[in-house]
């Protein structure tokens, strides 16, 4: 599993300032104003080729009871449960403050690498005051400025230094990357508060003022899932001006770098053309699919009603014959619950390997009973099939005439690889090969 580095801080002290100049996204926008980064916010990141997960936590500041602050002072803590180095940050311009000394007392028990860290240390005039915070009694103080760029450069040098890098592949957990697609108003960011839960993620009227994707990390019995640009799904679906509504780009952005796509359709208003293309896209790019037929709350039902919906789906997407369709209400939370584990399911389908012994067996098999169609009259061999990677399984052919497979032939594959070995939720690669 990848290392969490986790920011914290104060309010305003630069933590989503420094976020983001490590995430290397272009500024979000902060306000001097404490509290605007309210959720806890992931990203992954790579610095020299060390992956690690970058959180940046809310505020902190204890002594007050606002209801906020006090969220806010939770998932700090939850960071730091969870996270293997924290940067704690300060601001030079503020000094040092009672509720800085607080959660230093706090830093200093945990069994945890901590950098402490002076922000907005601009030049050299701060970088003299900087020495106050000795008072603190910490053995090291870094002083960076994170709007700057200065020091940052050095501090990430000493921080990966300390990052727990466990390099046997056999140990490296499996995240789940989810991407949450479909038209405006479909009940995207509904959806995701439901998969994230209400109590993870901070909901404030006034949330959305990160105007940078953010993918946020959850668990579910143990296992991590990484849900693709939360902040944009949740800032599109909320914001009354939004001038820029989810568009289909967005929607391609992520599923570029899903492993599981869901598919979320309206069935109020059943499959419109949009739909079509964003899952077309879905397919094309290879990744497992899931459709998720929302506000089913809003049906009318009778004992038809799911039969209908669903030959409506087959027969608009004709390409994704294998993906699971699950009908929900995000808004009541009627089987939402069941989303996660068709996630599962279908990613093990989306990682699965088959052996070349009964892969061949099988193809094998499939040609004996039906030829492939001879190519300018000349007979189409086959040699044999290999497995020659996941995410999705993709598979090399060797044949004689790697031009002259039909397009239907390809398919009458890829339906007997499916009926022997599953493969429900996910897209197949062929590929033909030559050889004589
Ligand atoms: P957060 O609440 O801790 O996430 O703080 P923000 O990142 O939102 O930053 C709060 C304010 O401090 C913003 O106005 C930033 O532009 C400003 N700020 C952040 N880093 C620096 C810095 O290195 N120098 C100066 N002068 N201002 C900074
Ligand atoms: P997004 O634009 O796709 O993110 O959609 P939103 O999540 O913002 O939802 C759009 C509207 O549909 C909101 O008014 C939601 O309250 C409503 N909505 C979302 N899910 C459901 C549902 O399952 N049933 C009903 N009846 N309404 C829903």
């Amino acid at each position: 599993m990848k290392p969490i580095i986790a920011i914290v801080g104060r309010p305003n002290v630069g933590k989503s300032t420094l976020f983001n100049r490590l995430v290397g996204r272009r500024k979000a926008m902060v306000h001097d104003m404490p509290g605007v980064t309210r959720d806890r916010n992931y990203a992954e990141v790579n610095r020299f080729d060390l992956p690690f997960i970058l959180v940046d936590t809310g505020g902190f500041e204890p002594e007050t009871s606002d209801k906020l602050l006090q969220q806010m002072r939770e998932q700090s803590r939850f960071a730091m449960e969870e996270a293997d180095v924290i940067l704690f940050l300060m601001d030079a311009r503020d000094g040092l403050t009672p509720a800085d000394r607080d959660v230093v007392l706090m830093l200093r028990r945990i069994n945890k690498p901590v950098f402490y860290i002076i922000n907005k240390v601009d030049g050299d005039k701060q970088e003299a005051n900087a020495g106050d915070f000795y008072a603190l009694g910490v053995d090291q103080i870094h002083t960076i400025s994170a709007e700057h760029n200065r020091g940052v450069g050095d501090l990430m040098d000493e921080v990966l230094g300390a990052l727990p890098y466990n390099r046997d592949p056999d140990d490296e957990e499996e995240i789940t990357k989810i991407a949450v697609v479909g038209r405006p108003n479909v009940g995207k960011s509904t959806l995701v508060n439901r998969l994230l839960g209400y109590e993870r993620v901070v909901a404030n009227p006034t949330a959305g003022t990160t105007r940078d994707s953010v993918d946020t990390r959850f668990m579910v019995n143990k296992k991590p899932y990484l849900l693709i640009d939360t902040a944009g799904i949740r800032r599109k679906g909320k914001t009354v001006q939004a001038v820029e509504k989810y568009s289909v780009v967005d929607a391609l952005r992520s599923i570029d770098r899903a492993d599981v796509v869901l598919i979320v359709l309206n069935a109020e208003e059943g499959v419109t053309e949009q739909d079509t293309k964003i899952a077309g896209y879905a397919y094309e790019a290879g990744r497992g699919c899931i459709f998720v037929v929302n506000k089913w709350d809003t049906v009318l039902k009778d004992n038809s009603s799911i039969s209908k919906f669903t030959d409506d789906i087959r027969r608009n997407f004709k390409y994704l014959p294998f993906a699971p369709i699950l009908f929900v209400s995000a808004q009541s939370g009627q089987r939402t619950g069941k989303i996660v584990a068709e996630v599962d399911q279908v990613m093990e389908q989306y990682c699965k390997r088959v052996s070349t012994g009964e892969l061949n067996r099988i193809f094998n098999q499939a040609v004996d009973e039906n030829h492939a169609p001879l190519d300018g009259g000349r007979r189409v061999k086959f040699f044999y099939a290999t497995q020659v990677g996941i995410k999705p399984p993709s598979f090399v052919i060797f044949t004689n005439r790697p031009e002259g497979i039909h397009f239907s032939y390809e398919r009458y594959i890829m339906n007997r690889f499916r009926e022997a070995f599953g493969f429900s939720g996910t897209p197949l690669k062929l590929m033909f090969r030559g050889r004589d």
